[in-house]
């Protein structure tokens, strides 16, 4: 019997990350879960996951803008796993203001978060994935990691900075099987774009259908979300043998954002 992967999926109690859990559950491997919400409504998740693709789930709750909760998460995975074989940073949030709206504790929250969890996570798995001599990064950024919207300072910012990041990694690795990639999706629908949908139909008093007819139309050609379960193929290609010299790049997912 071939021993099973392990992967590591922060944020993944709800959205593209649960789905990147899923996906890599599918396809037989271990999972350590992490994310915020109700303990009840995560165990059962978890379970789904054992009993769906009958592999071992285990849960942190460690937040991600704590770096030594962080370097705890990584301990736990490899001491429980006895390996790390697959990183996935997508934990993220969104705050949308103006720049001199814009609350500094929001900007201090989201460069933590979407950014500099990825850092904390690589720097914590880098050295068991080096003495394994195997290992996969794949960093969630988004089409905003490639060009900006407005009222969106610190989203963009962290965004960026974690393609400049997963250009950094893949040089320091780029003589090893270890890689890290980075996918750049567009609207996908999930909590965190359904906040915008909300927003945008209360400012604008319309219904939730003409919101998201306008928050897709002014950007997404294809006036189509990409799905979550497209985000999570896109993560199994990056881990599979046939990407092993992909490295330093990012997978743009975005129904034609940036063809225009
Ligand atoms: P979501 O709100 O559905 O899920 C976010 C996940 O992150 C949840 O599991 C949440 O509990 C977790 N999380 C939030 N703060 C955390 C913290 N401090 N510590 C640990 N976990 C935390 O959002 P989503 O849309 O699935 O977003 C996932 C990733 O995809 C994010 O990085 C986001 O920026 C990126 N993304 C989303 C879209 C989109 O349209 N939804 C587009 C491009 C990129």
């Amino acid at each position: 019997m071939t021993k099973k992967k392990t992967a590591i999926v922060t944020g993944s109690t709800s959205g593209i990350g649960l789905a990147i859990a899923q996906t890599l559950a599918e396809s037989g491997c271990n999972i350590l879960l992490n994310g915020f919400g109700e303990k009840s409504e995560i165990e059962a998740i978890a379970e789904c996951i054992r009993s769906d693709f009958g592999v071992d789930v285990l849960y942190s709750n460690a937040d991600m803008s704590n770096p030594d909760e962080i370097l705890t998460m990584v301990q736990e995975c490899s001491t429980h796993f006895s390996t790390v074989d697959i990183l996935v940073n997508n934990a993220g949030i969104q705050h949308t203001d103006s720049i001199e709206d814009f609350p500094k504790e929001r900007w201090d929250q989201i460069i933590a978060i979407n950014l500099s969890s990825n850092f904390h996570t690589i720097q914590a798995a880098l050295p068991i994935m080096r003495a394994q001599n195997s290992g996969r990064i794949v960093n969630i950024s988004s089409v905003h990691g490639q060009v900006a919207s407005i009222n969106k300072a610190a989203y963009v910012a962290a965004k960026h900075g974690v393609l400049g990041l997963t250009k950094v990694v893949a040089l320091e690795t780029a003589g090893t099987p270890i890689t890290c990639n980075a996918i750049c999706p567009g609207w996908v629908r999930t909590p965190l774009a359904q906040k915008q949908i909300d927003a945008l139909a209360k400012r604008e008093d319309i219904p939730e259908a003409e919101a998201i007819k306008r928050l897709l139309g002014e950007k997404q050609p294809s006036e189509t979300f990409i799905t979550t379960k497209q985000i999570g193929q896109a993560v199994m290609y990056l881990c599979s043998d046939a990407a092993s010299e992909i490295r330093g790049s990012t997978i743009d997912i975005n129904g034609g954002w940036l063809a225009q």
